[in-house]
């Protein structure tokens, strides 16, 4: 198989069809992005990396970084955690505070955003500083000590994330925040706020393709990932996460930055970026790519 071939066809074929959808607007730096790039980038766990398109573009990582936090809270104490999160598809949208009043304050899954709050306190508590943990992380993994925060983005988040500072002070109301609200919101904007392109993404996100072991050694261990790519699979993208199992058949997490990161487990990590989204919140151009390479390759879980 033609790796690098296949990806340039599907660069092709987005170009010629370019995907609907617009560009988050309620995250004010998001919109001045231009949406018709798309890029694509495969790390295989033998270790070459393809890329095609507009793969070394910059991006706001957005809610993919919630895969990489919750990967480092369960490292350091998986219990505590589920006791705070469920573990169930949300249905709902990923910003909504309907579904947490009626579940008295215990998130459906670490992926919506009222569940990244619970993990990003978690890890807060656990390392004094979640934001700089994850960044350090992210470097490592991806082998690219420039990675940083865009700051501009993450200060007009800031100033107009009213939802997720009613998120916040909602779950402290059922003691399921301990650190002040302001603490973890700023780490968590912060944590949106990563700049990484496909190919930074595509190496940062291996340990979940070869089972726990990333660029300097061990993660997760084998049962964890397996544990983790699970609940990607099932809540990784909102309330689309059934159509994406019927189409993409993998793992996968995404953002309203446009990226969309895949998990074909024993074989490779794939990051896919389209700032076009679609109505659940995820790349319009990445899920029509992943759909496309998955069926033509058979890397599907099922
Ligand atoms: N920072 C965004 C928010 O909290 C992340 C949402 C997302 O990428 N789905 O609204």
């Amino acid at each position: 198989m033609n790796i690098q071939y296949l990806l340039d066809d599907l660069v092709a074929d987005i170009k010629a069809t370019p995907p609907e959808g617009n560009v988050a607007d309620y995250i004010p730096g998001l919109e001045t992005v231009d949406p018709d790039q798309f890029g694509i980038a495969v790390a295989m766990n033998s270790g070459e990396t393809y890329s095609a398109g507009n793969s070394s573009t910059e991006f706001s990582i957005q809610s993919i970084s919630k895969v990489f936090t919750l990967a480092l809270t369960i490292a350091k104490d998986e219990d505590d955690l589920w006791t705070r999160v469920s573990r169930e598809p949300s249905g709902t949208p990923f910003n909504s505070l309907v579904q947490l009043e009626h579940e008295h304050g215990i998130p459906r899954n670490p992926f919506i955003n009222s569940g990244a709050l619970v993990v990003t306190d978690r890890l807060l508590t656990l390392t004094g500083d979640s934001h700089a943990c994850l960044q350090t992380f992210l470097r490592e993994q991806s082998s690219n000590p420039s990675i940083e925060v865009n700051e501009a983005i993450a200060a007009s988040e800031s100033l107009t994330g009213h939802r997720n500072a009613s998120l916040a002070y909602f779950l402290t109301s059922y003691q399921n925040l301990v650190n002040p609200v302001p603490e973890v919101l700023n780490a968590y904007f912060r944590q949106c706020a990563i700049a990484m392109s496909c190919e930074d993404l595509a190496r940062g996100g291996s340990f979940l393709s070869r089972g726990g072991i990333g660029a300097n050694g061990r993660v997760l261990t084998a049962d964890q990932v397996r544990r983790l790519n699970a609940v990607m699979l099932t809540c990784g993208t909102y309330d689309a996460a059934g159509d994406f199992a019927y189409r993409v058949g993998l793992p996968c997490k995404s953002g309203v930055g446009g990226g969309i990161l895949a998990v074909a487990p024993g074989t490779c990590t794939i990051a896919v970026w389209g700032p076009r989204l679609g109505k659940s919140g995820n790349s319009a151009a990445g899920v029509t790519a992943l759909a496309k390479l998955t069926e033509r390759t058979g890397w599907s879980v099922f």
